[in-house]
């Protein structure tokens, strides 16, 4: 796990090799603020706008794309498939529906408790100091992800159905940037139609599997494999599941990560990932549902998905006017295996980038252009991503540690610190006392379970 961790750090680090800014302190607010650095000496551009393209149309596809339509630029849109249905749990921070306008119709269940259930099945109440608007939103990813596509294409997106293949790169700054795709038109009986498209930087929104990152030697990262079920319960069983979610930790579960049950519309959606035991999912899989199963009791198993989730940032996530956003960048945290905002989030910004550096549209664009987006983005969430990763190596890594885990979500504080850090995506400020006497805590907690650990070894001998 060490090699893993210091990858991700180094990971942030290597495409922003210029200035360090990792070791800038909070608030972080402050470095939230849009920084205008055009490349006023780029060229301007005669008789057209800067056309860019970005490939992929999952949440940070969509973003970037309603983005930069709005604001001036020629845009793209490539998505292999219209009608995607991404492998994913669903689990949205209350902040992203505000911040991204999300309408409440496309949220299938706001969930306001959360059990945090251990190895030995002790279940503990999350949720208990959310206030009574807060709550973590339940999205089925075929719903959002077409609304999030089709607002970009109401803004003036042109909506390609294509499958990106890959791309000729320029040999200098005026040259543009060939794309090869498939498109499918419903023509050509579903084989599609090899096309090529001219545009001045591309944005790589692809997902984990990105062809994007290839063509650019953005390098790989370790990755975790996430397998989930989407189970439909009889009514009487959904009651409970009404506004409620479920965390399984244990080895049986996985031994890397937790394992899940959220509700849906008219499903509930049980699964699990590792990143070490990759072999063995669909066993952790069978733990998850087992663990559940009095509460899914007479539930048909509806759909099957499974998808890699990424571990940490690729080694290089921008080359020239090419940048990746996203899974395709590896921006999902620790601990949580959250990506979806995230996903928005940098989907956004780096279009934000694009659009301040060409000043709408009206100039080239260059790589320093594209580097302001990764740079903000590096300040804003680095200590979200580090502190997660030191949970999850503290936390996951036994079952008595996992004891410990559960043991402590039950304390308040660290309740409301958890939610308020998740809700909002900010590094909530703690209170002193409270702060010192959770430390006690937790340390004295991981010393039982460490003793805990040491008895059992020694049964074992
Ligand atoms: C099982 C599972 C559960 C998860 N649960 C959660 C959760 O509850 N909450 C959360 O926040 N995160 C969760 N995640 C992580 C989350 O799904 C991702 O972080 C998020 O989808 C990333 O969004 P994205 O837009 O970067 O990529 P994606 O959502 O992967 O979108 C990429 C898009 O690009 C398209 N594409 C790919 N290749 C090409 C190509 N060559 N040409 C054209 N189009 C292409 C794909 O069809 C897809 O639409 C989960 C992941 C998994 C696997």
């Amino acid at each position: 796990m060490s090699s893993i961790a210091l990858k991700s750090f180094t990971g942030l680090r290597q495409s922003t090799p210029e200035p360090s800014h990792f070791n800038v302190p909070l608030p972080l607010a402050r470095h939230q603020r849009f920084k205008v650095s055009a490349s006023k000496s780029s060229p301007k551009l005669t008789n057209r706008n800067l056309r860019v393209a970005v490939i992929g149309g999952g949440p940070a596809g969509g973003c970037a794309a309603e983005m930069l339509a709005k604001n001036g630029i020629e845009t793209f849109l490539i998505e292999r498939k219209i009608d995607n249905c991404k492998p994913c749990g669903g689990a949205i921070p209350l902040c992203m529906v505000g911040e991204f306008d999300l309408p409440l119709d496309i949220i299938d269940r706001k969930v306001t408790k959360m059990k945090m259930i251990s190895p030995s099945n002790v279940a503990v109440d999350i949720g208990q100091t959310l206030k009574p608007h807060e709550y973590i939103g339940m999205v089925r990813r075929e719903v959002l992800d077409a609304y999030l596509r089709e607002r970009a294409e109401k803004n003036g997106a042109m909506v390609i159905n294509g499958l990106f293949l890959k791309m000729d790169l320029p040999k200098n700054q005026e040259q543009p940037y060939v794309l090869h795709f498939t498109e499918y038109d419903g023509k050509k009986g579903g084989l599609g139609e090899k096309k090529t498209l001219e545009v001045d930087a591309v944005i790589g929104a692809d997902g984990a599997n990105s062809k994007v990152a290839k063509s650019i030697n953005a390098g790989d990262y370790d990755y975790a494999i996430a397998f989930q079920e989407r189970v439909r319960i009889p009514d009487e069983k959904m009651v409970y599941y009404e506004n409620l979610a479920e965390m399984y930790v244990g080895d049986d579960v996985s031994p890397d990560f937790y394992g899940w049950v959220f509700p849906k519309c008219d499903h509930v959606a049980v699964g699990t990932g590792t990143v070490t035991h990759k072999g063995d999912i669909k066993k952790f899989q069978l733990a998850t549902r087992n663990r559940a199963k009095d509460k899914i009791l007479g539930g048909k198993i509806i759909r099957v998905e499974a998808h890699p989730i990424p571990e940490h940032p690729r080694p290089r996530r921008l080359s020239d006017r090419v940048a990746l956003v996203g899974d395709a960048a590896g921006y999902v945290t620790k601990c949580s295996g959250e990506g979806i905002y995230f996903a928005a989030k940098s989907g956004r910004m780096c279009a934000e980038a694009i659009v301040q550096g060409s000043e709408n549209g009206t100039r080239m664009i260059d790589e320093g252009d594209m580097r302001n987006y990764l740079e903000k983005w590096d300040k804003t969430y680095w200590p979200t991503y580090k502190v997660l990763d030191v949970l999850q190596k503290v936390f996951y890594r036994s079952n008595p540690a996992r004891e410990a885990f559960v043991e402590m979500c039950a304390d308040e504080y660290v309740q409301k610190m958890t939610f308020d850090s998740y809700l909002y995506k900010k590094v909530v400020p703690g209170n002193p006392l409270q702060d010192l006497k959770l430390a006690v805590n937790t340390i004295g907690s991981l010393v039982r379970a460490n003793a805990l650990r040491n008895e059992m070894e020694k049964l074992r001998v």
